[in-house]
């Protein structure tokens, strides 16, 4: 069984149709990049996983049980976070609060103690700026910020949209190393991903949308032959 599925997903805003029907499974263990061009679906395609939007037919499970109609809160609930494309940081807010508010479904404290020593110690850069301000942090450490603070649920799946959008290739590889780390310690991702090279850095497989259909499906071996 795999932990995800999307079975004939259509999905939309009002009378636009932005997804045609997607199948795609996500496997323990695995690491899914999603690729295709600007509108193809691919934020679209989180957003129904995430629960923002509900799909108009087909279905998800999660584990093998149907999810749909999901509210973001419970989807967090079963293990799945996700880190959004906006870098969702709160600017006026320290380093450490911004991690705190990650575990906000927690209610012992020394469990949110425990998890953000956790995040201290996986990303040092962000312990050394703990007191500062997240708005006063580069793009990079941004990002690094909104993955530390989507790991304290501790997800089994973790959804990044576009993680190293705007940043600098040094950057970029720095956040897919840190995507390739939480995997090797048990996490399963998903990624949207325009750079078919930052893919092929992270993921055991693809899917490549177009205009809100999968038109492949593809291995880490067959995309490094055929891109
Ligand atoms: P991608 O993430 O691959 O760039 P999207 O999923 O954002 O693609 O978009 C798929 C289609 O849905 C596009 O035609 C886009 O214009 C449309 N779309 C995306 N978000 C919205 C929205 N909030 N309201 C209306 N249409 C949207
Ligand atoms: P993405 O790659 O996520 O689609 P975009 O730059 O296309 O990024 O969209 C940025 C924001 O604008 C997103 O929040 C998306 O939902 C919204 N958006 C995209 N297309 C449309 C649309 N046709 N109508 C309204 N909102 C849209």
């Amino acid at each position: 069984t795999p932990l995800l599925a999307l079975n004939d997903v259509v999905a939309g805003y009002g009378n636009l149709t932005a997804l045609h029907g997607i199948n795609l499974t996500v496997n323990k263990g695995e690491v899914i990049a999603l690729l295709g061009a600007n509108g193809a679906g691919k934020s679209t395609t989180l957003r129904v996983i995430s629960g923002l939007i509900t799909p108009k037919s087909g279905s998800l499970t999660w584990k093998g049980q149907a999810i749909g109609g999901m509210q973001p809160g419970r989807i967090l609930k079963l293990g799945i976070s996700h880190c959004p494309e906006e870098r969702h940081v709160w600017p006026e807010m320290t380093v450490e609060e911004n991690i705190e508010l990650g575990g906000y479904l927690l209610n012992a404290k020394s469990e949110l103690e425990r998890r953000k020593d956790l995040a201290f110690q996986r990303f040092p850069r962000l312990k050394e700026r703990a007191r500062q301000l997240a708005g006063t942090l580069s793009g990079g450490e941004q990002q690094m910020l909104a993955i530390a603070r989507a790991l304290m649920s501790e997800p089994e799946l973790l959804i990044l949209d576009e993680p190293s959008l705007g940043l600098s290739p040094l950057m970029a590889q720095e956040v897919f190393k840190v995507v390739s780390e939480l995997n090797a310690h048990g996490v399963s991702i998903l990624v949207v991903e325009q750079n078919v090279h930052n893919a092929l850095s992270v993921a055991h497989r693809a899917y490549v949308l177009e205009t809100g259909n999968v038109i492949a499906e593809k291995d880490s071996a067959s995309l490094l032959n055929d891109p």
